[in-house]
């Protein structure tokens, strides 16, 4: 009998040891942006491989001595992308299905409520550098609205989760999309740093990858347009283009289509022009990094193509390459409602810009003190569960549920 239970009680240490060097293992989950492809699951090497050839065995090895540096890019510290959830398996803690009851009385969870897509152009050091009122935010500025946004309970989500209506952020928290236009070098680039590349401190995803330091709960998520005819211009700094790029998506973060020569839609002649502009754009993406897809595109000024033409912004191929839009975003004034909404238009999504040196009319200094918990998307902190209050229901379109479980109180 003793020998049953000691055999019992080995087998048992066994599994407790395989389970830690599972749960020990660096998180290799697919980036953003990678197309649904059998080998990219195991595909490490679309990771923040910065400064080591594509084919690097060894992930880790990119940061070899250094003193931990939060704004050094490790594997280690990249987040999870949100996208490849398992949630039975106890080696992703991070999207954990609440199985405790969400108190819907004190927590008020409204995930028909809107979400702020917030816009965003260039960062500089100094606004006096700039003549510009309206596109330009200031890095301290931007540190400031972090902890403005992070203390009014807002919390960064991908557009991919916007799209899919994935949204995992803690109960009572407001969801919220950040989007970059253009690919500036004050959003994200590279510098040179003891031999390594790392992230430039002084950039919006500097700040970010600082901020999420301090908050990790407030998430590092964003979503850069970009026109990829600018070639090395896109975040002008140290590293190629497929460093710059491989950077940002192994930090969780995304890419999408900004058109081939920042091309005005509005001024479109025919589907053929059209499908150049985003299909050229999308091969030269898929040249440098041959795993990766664009998903979502913003229409550059804000130009959207007459309706006839509608159809060939949203999808099409140019040149065997194909491409897909799941969202289109507009220029916009106004918070977005949620993709389960009723009037949800993915041919045209709302976006909130930034607040420049001038503050305008609808832009985020604007809109800030009018998004009240009454209008807003407040998530009850489980992304499998649908929560609504009673008397907004109607506004469900019960088609995008998929499967989700749909609570009205
Ligand atoms: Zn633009």
């Amino acid at each position: 009998m003793r020998k049953k239970y000691l055999r019992l009680l080995i087998i048992l240490l066994l599994a407790l040891a395989l389970l830690m060097i599972v749960s020990c293992k660096p998180d290799t989950k697919n980036p953003q942006n990678v197309k649904p492809t059998p080998t990219s699951a195991a595909a490490p090497e679309n990771q923040a491989s910065v400064g080591q050839p594509t084919t690097a065995a060894d992930p880790s090895a990119v940061q070899p001595t250094a003193a931990p540096d939060p704004l050094a890019v490790q594997p280690t510290t990249a987040p999870e992308p949100q996208t490849a959830v398992q949630p039975s398996t106890p080696t992703q803690p991070q999207v954990v299905p609440t199985s405790i009851p969400v108190d819907y009385s004190a927590v008020k969870p409204n995930e028909i409520g809107e979400i702020p897509i917030v816009m965003f152009h260039n960062f500089v050091e100094n606004l006096e550098e700039t003549t510009d009122t309206e596109y330009t935010t200031s890095f301290s500025d931007f540190e400031a609205l972090l902890e403005t946004l992070y203390a009014q309970d807002y919390r960064l989500i991908s557009m991919k989760d916007f799209i899919d209506h994935h949204i995992s952020v803690p109960a009572g928290k407001i969801p919220m999309v950040f989007t970059f236009d253009d690919g500036s070098a004050g959003q994200f680039n590279l510098i040179e740093k003891n031999g390594s590349l790392i992230v430039n401190p002084k950039s919006a995803v500097g700040i970010m990858m600082a901020f999420h330091e301090k908050h990790p709960d407030f998430g590092l998520k964003g979503i850069f347009y970009l026109n990829m005819d600018k070639e090395l211009k896109t975040f002008e700094g140290s590293g190629t283009l497929e460093q710059r790029l491989n950077t940002l998506l192994g930090l969780g973060l995304e890419v999408g289509n900004h058109a081939w020569g920042h091309f005005n839609f509005s001024t479109s002649k025919d589907k053929a022009q059209i499908q150049e502009k985003l299909g050229k754009n999308e091969k030269r993406l898929e040249e440098i990094l041959p795993q990766v897809q664009f998903y979502s595109l913003a229409l550059p000024f804000g130009g959207n193509a007459p309706e006839a033409l509608a159809d060939a912004v949203q999808e099409g191929e140019y040149e065997g390459t194909a491409y897909i839009n799941e969202t289109i975003m507009a220029v916009g004034y106004l918070p977005s409602v949620p993709s389960i909404h009723q009037d949800y238009d993915p041919g045209y999504v709302r976006r909130i810009r930034s607040s420049g040196k001038v503050e305008i009319q609808f832009d985020l200094g604007y809109w800030l003190p009018r998004m009240t918990r009454e209008r807003m998307y407040i998530s009850d902190g489980d992304p499998f569960t649908v929560a609504i209050p009673k008397g907004k229901e109607g506004k469900l379109n019960s088609d995008k549920l998929t499967g989700k479980n749909l609570v009205v109180y």
